[in-house]
């Protein structure tokens, strides 16, 4: 058997872990998608790779497949674009720069929300740093936990959708490559790049399809279509144009514990698309059960 096929699914490709904003720990992660049913799974926290060991120690001892991942901040024009990536060598120099330069502006970048937000409400930076784990990648749902704790609001969503929302004017952007880039960092890290949750409503809407086929003529091996957060339009479009350039598609849950009502397994991805991204992946291998 190669080792493409010794993978088994259902494959959930898209968690996070309290390496980024997710709630639990990855070993937590690894077990609450077992308890789910998962049998592979990829940990893609936001602009680290830290967390994998944790979780590769864990599957194994589960006899799960555990696939490396990221989930990279990139920006086009004001929107927030997100590009996972798969199999990539965590240890490339360039990817690692970029990913060290993203996580240092998001810690002067939330400072900065949490200034703007302690005008009006009682809420100061200790808040936050009291709702981080050590070094995490800091975000917008750390200072909506913060808020909680603070009783100013009940939950992330209510956080999200009220203070935190950029028309609440306390909103500031942070740095982030342009998805060209980060695309290009990931395959040449040897990883597989492809585009989380591309069909959101609201601000942060589609692409225009002629850049994302400049996307796709720089490497980018597909889109993440089943995620509850795209359109059912949105996914049509995605469905034809993947189909149109032969690309890689998706579905995960996007867990992050108890941050976000997501849960492992609400969307998982075909075995062959799996395949897939093992087999055009150079960057490192998944991590197999009793390998
Ligand atoms: P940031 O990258 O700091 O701007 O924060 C964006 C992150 O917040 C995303 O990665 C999501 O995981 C998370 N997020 C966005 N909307 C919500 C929501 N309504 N509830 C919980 N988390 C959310
Ligand atoms: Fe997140
Ligand atoms: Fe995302
Ligand atoms: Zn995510």
């Amino acid at each position: 058997m190669t080792d493409v096929q010794m993978f088994a699914g259902p494959n959930d490709l898209h968690l996070h872990s309290n390496h980024s904003d997710g709630t639990e720990s990855p070993a937590e992660v690894v077990r609450q998608a077992h308890a789910h049913g998962i049998r592979t799974l990829a940990l893609t926290d936001h602009d680290r790779t830290t967390g994998w060991d944790e979780a590769a120690e864990v599957t194994a001892s589960l006899g799960m497949t555990f696939i490396p991942g990221m989930e990279l901040s990139a920006k086009h024009q004001w929107r927030s674009v997100h590009v996972l990536g798969y199999l990539f060598d965590p240890e490339n120099t360039a990817l690692r720069a970029e990913t060290d330069r993203i996580r240092d502006d998001r810690v002067g970048r939330a400072e900065r929300i949490v200034r703007n937000i302690g005008r009006d409400y009682e809420l100061s930076w200790s808040d936050v740093l009291a709702q981080t784990t050590a070094d995490a990648t800091v975000g917008r749902p750390h200072i909506a936990d913060a808020l909680v704790a603070r009783g100013i609001v009940r939950d992330r969503s209510e956080a999200f959708d009220g203070i935190l929302h950029p028309r609440e004017g306390y909103y500031e952007p942070h740095y982030a490559p342009d998805p060209l880039t980060a695309v290009r960092l990931i395959t040449g890290a040897g990883g597989v790049a492809i585009i989380a949750h591309p069909v959101t409503s609201g601000r942060d809407r589609m692409m225009p399809v002629a850049f994302i086929e400049q996307l796709i003529a720089a490497g980018l091996g597909g889109f993440e279509i089943e995620h509850r957060e795209n359109t059912e339009a949105g996914k049509r479009t995605l469905r034809t144009l993947a189909a149109k350039h032969d690309l890689i598609v998706t579905g995960s849950s996007d867990y992050h514990g108890a941050g976000k009502p997501n849960l492992p397994g609400e969307n998982t991805t075909a075995d062959e698309m799996v395949s897939r991204i093992i087999a055009q992946a150079s960057g490192t291998r998944p991590r197999y059960p009793g390998a």
